[in-house]
C-alpha cells in the first residue's frame, strides 16, 4: 500500500454524445474515487483531429454536471495544476516520454502498412485482436540503435507474463508477446498512440486508479509495461461491464435512444443513475437517486464480473 492520495478518472474521447455505456464507466468511476474521500479528473482523449470536436467535448462536461458527476481537475478550460488536459495540447509530455523510452534501446521504426499487417496475422485472432509479427524488429536483441528515420515507432515487447488485479474482474497474466506483439507508440503520420498518451497523461495527473469499460481489460498491461519503462507507479485498475441494448450489441453512437440527448428528454439524472446503479448491483432496486447519495452505497463487492449487461 502506499499513501498517495486517490484519484480517479474519466477520459472520454469527444467524437458524439456519451451512451448510457458511457455515462455507466463515468459513474462507477466517480463512485470508486469518490466513496474514499478521493478526486475526479476529467481529461478529454482528443488525439483523433479527424473525429474529435471541442463541442462534443463541451456536451460531455454539461452531461456530466447535469448528472452531479463533478470533476476537481480538467476539461476543456483545463482548471487544474498539471494540465493542460486535452491531449491535443500534450504532444511536448509525449515527445518527452518517447525520448525516454528511446534511452531504453527497445523502440524501433516500423513501416509496415496495414494490409502488410493483416497478411501476416495467423491465425486470425477470434476477437479482432491484431498481433503484430514481428516483420521490421531488427534481428539482434535489443538495445537496439538509434531509431529515427521514417515509420511508426514500435516498442519490444518481452515473452513473460505481465501480472495485474482488477478490481473486478480479479487476477490477470498477460504475455504481451502472444497478446499484441510490439506495439506502436507513434504512427507513421506522426499521431500518437493511445497507448502511450494514457499512461503518460494518468502518471503526469498523478492517477491512482483507472475506472473504465472491459473492452479495455488486457490492454491494462501494455499500460503497465510502459510504467514500469518509464520509472513511474501504474494505478489500480477496475474495469466496468458493457452496456448492450435488446439485440445484445454492445452500445454505439448509433443506439440514438441511449443517447443523452434522448434521455435528458425523457428522464431525470436521478432516474438515469438510479437504473446505472440497479443494473450494476449497487442499488437493490430501479429507483431515482442521486449521485451524492449513491456514494455511501457503492462498494465493488457489491458488483457482478460479467462482460456485457443488457439495459
Ligand atoms: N478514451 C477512451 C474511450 O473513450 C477511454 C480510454 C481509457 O479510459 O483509458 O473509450
Amino acid at each position: 500500500m502506499n499513501n498517495r492520495c486517490v484519484k480517479g478518472r474519466f477520459a472520454p474521447s469527444p467524437t458524439g454524445r456519451m451512451h448510457l455505456g458511457n455515462v455507466f464507466s463515468a459513474m462507477v468511476s466517480w463512485l470508486s474515487a469518490r466513496s474514499r474521500g478521493g478526486g475526479w479528473v476529467l481529461r478529454i482523449e482528443d488525439l483523433d483531429p479527424q473525429r474529435s470536436r471541442m463541442e462534443y467535448a463541451r456536451q460531455i462536461e454539461d452531461d456530466l454536471a447535469w448528472l452531479g458527476l463533478d470533476w476537481d481537475e480538467g476539461g476543456v478550460d483545463g482548471a487544474g495544476e498539471v494540465g493542460p488536459y486535452c491531449q491535443s495540447m500534450r504532444g511536448a509530455e509525449y515527445e518527452a516520454a518517447l525520448e525516454r523510452l528511446m534511452a531504453t534501446g527497445l523502440l524501433y521504426r516500423c513501416r509496415c502498412t496495414r494490409a502488410d499487417i493483416m497478411a501476416t496475422q495467423a491465425p486470425h485472432q477470434s476477437d479482432g485482436r491484431v498481433v503484430y509479427a514481428g516483420t521490421c524488429r531488427p534481428a539482434a536483441a535489443p538495445p537496439f540503435g538509434d531509431c529515427g528515420g521514417e515509420g511508426a515507432v514500435r516498442l519490444w515487447v518481452p515473452d513473460r507474463e505481465i501480472e495485474f488485479d482488477d478490481r473486478l474482474f480479479g487476477h490477470h497474466s498477460v504475455n504481451l508477446a502472444g497478446h499484441c506483439g510490439d506495439f506502436v507508440l507513434r504512427r507513421a503520420d506522426g499521431a500518437w498512440a493511445y497507448q502511450l498518451a494514457v499512461v503518460v497523461d494518468d502518471a503526469a495527473m498523478g492517477v491512482t486508479e483507472v475506472v473504465r469499460g472491459c473492452d479495455l481489460l488486457l490492454s491494462s498491461a501494455q499500460q503497465i509495461y510502459l510504467y514500469g519503462l518509464l520509472g513511474a507507479e501504474a494505478p489500480a485498475w477496475g474495469h466496468v461491464p458493457l452496456l448492450c441494448n435488446a439485440e445484445g450489441r454492445r452500445l454505439s453512437k448509433r443506439d440514438q435512444s441511449l443517447s443523452m440527448a434522448e434521455l435528458r428528454r425523457t428522464r431525470t439524472a436521478g432516474e438515469i443513475l438510479g437504473r446505472l446503479a440497479w443494473l450494476a448491483g449497487l442499488i437493490p432496486e430501479d429507483a431515482p437517486v442521486s449521485a451524492r447519495e449513491l456514494v455511501a452505497e457503492f462498494d465493488w463487492a457489491k458488483m457482478t464480473p460479467a462482460e456485457t449487461v443488457t439495459v
